[in-house]
């Protein structure tokens, strides 16, 4: 592998594009699809670094582009992203008039660089003209142009732009990856590494931001209370919770995905507790609680609520009636049984 490349841990997607790049056969698209916070943003200003820099190894990450490119200050790398309204809240969509804009500039020769790169954070929100318009684009890509698109999921991209780009699939990565990050660059102990690293669940941007912010495990471990109460009471408490996650959603989408993550990563720990893998377990706090619900309900139960809670995310980032998704998902999580004797 050659250049100062800044992902971390995704081996595979950085020597095949390190590998297009020194033979000259980038494709104009990529579309880069991983959950939120693996490292797809990054990878993408790899590229846009590996692109434009001026060094004998690219990304060499200190050139006049690399530096430029990674301050946000290059006039040939453009974020296009979610926007805010008047009343400063986020759009849930990206419209047609920020493609729009891409489509005018990115017919211009770049104005410094060697190529032109839009990186799209939310491809798979992308309003239905918006879409139509990119499709246009990417149809007939201009010279020196690559676009970059990120997407936690593909099932909300037109099946037309995705044959129209090249995938690069990102999965989380092992947790001692990030856990032995967090002990080189951020001087944590090792045993808060690894904490923090199993509650990433492989994602190293989530710890990153975690080691920045305290208040966020704080907010993980009520968040991980408040399923287990949940979890344990009767339907018109879930359906009471159901109500208020769905508001949550409506006025903040990234904050309800994320405790329903919370709810998966609860499960699946359950799962492995059952299975007699408890090494395996994210929430290393809580074991005698999964134990407990482990204790309580069958394998097939909780392979149920893993699916289940899978299914929601899914139906939420479809667009379906977010009330609706959770409320099924409440009904759909077994009740625990009384101690087995
Ligand atoms: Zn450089």
């Amino acid at each position: 592998m050659t250049g100062m490349w800044q992902t971390i841990g995704h081996n595979k997607a950085v020597s095949s594009l390190a590998r297009a790049l020194g033979e000259a056969r980038m494709a104009h698209a990529y579309l880069v699809v991983g959950p939120p916070s693996v490292g797809k943003m990054t990878l993408a200003m790899d590229v846009a670094r590996a692109l434009n820099c001026q060094g004998d190894m690219p990304p060499c990450g200190a050139c006049t582009q690399c530096t430029r490119i990674s301050n946000a200050l290059h006039p040939d790398v453009r974020l296009v992203e979610l926007e805010t309204d008047d009343r400063g809240r986020l759009r849930t969509a990206i419209s047609i008039n920020q493609v729009r804009d891409v489509q005018r500039e990115a017919s211009l020769k770049p104005y410094e660089g060697r190529s032109r790169v839009y990186i799209f954070d939310g491809a798979d929100r992308l309003q239905d003209a918006a879409a139509n318009a990119l499709l246009k684009t990417l149809e007939e890509p201009p010279n020196q142009v690559v676009l970059i698109l990120l997407a936690s999921a593909v099932e909300s991209i037109l099946p037309t732009i995705l044959s129209r780009c090249r995938r690069v699939d990102l999965r989380p990565v092992g947790v001692e990856i990030v856990a032995d990050h967090l002990v080189q660059h951020y001087e944590f102990d090792p045993h808060k590494a690894d904490e923090v690293a199993r509650l990433s669940g492989g994602r190293l941007g989530w710890a990153i931001r975690a080691v920045a912010d305290p208040e966020l495990l704080e907010q993980i471990g009520q968040q991980v209370e408040a399923v287990e109460r949940t979890v344990q009471s009767g339907l018109e408490s879930r359906l009471e919770y159901a109500a208020q996650l769905a508001t949550r959603f409506t006025r903040d989408r990234a904050d309800a995905l994320g405790e329903l993550d919370v709810w998966l990563g609860w499960w699946r720990d359950a799962m492995m507790v059952e299975e007699g893998t408890p090494e395996l377990v994210r929430n290393t706090s809580r074991m005698s609680e999964l134990g407990a619900v482990a204790d309580r309900m069958d394998k097939r139960s909780i392979a149920e609520a893993v699916r289940s809670v899978g299914r929601a995310v899914e139906l939420l980032e479809r667009n379906v009636n977010p009330r609706l998704a959770i409320e099924e998902l409440m009904l759909a999580i077994p009740m625990p049984q009384p101690v087995r004797q």
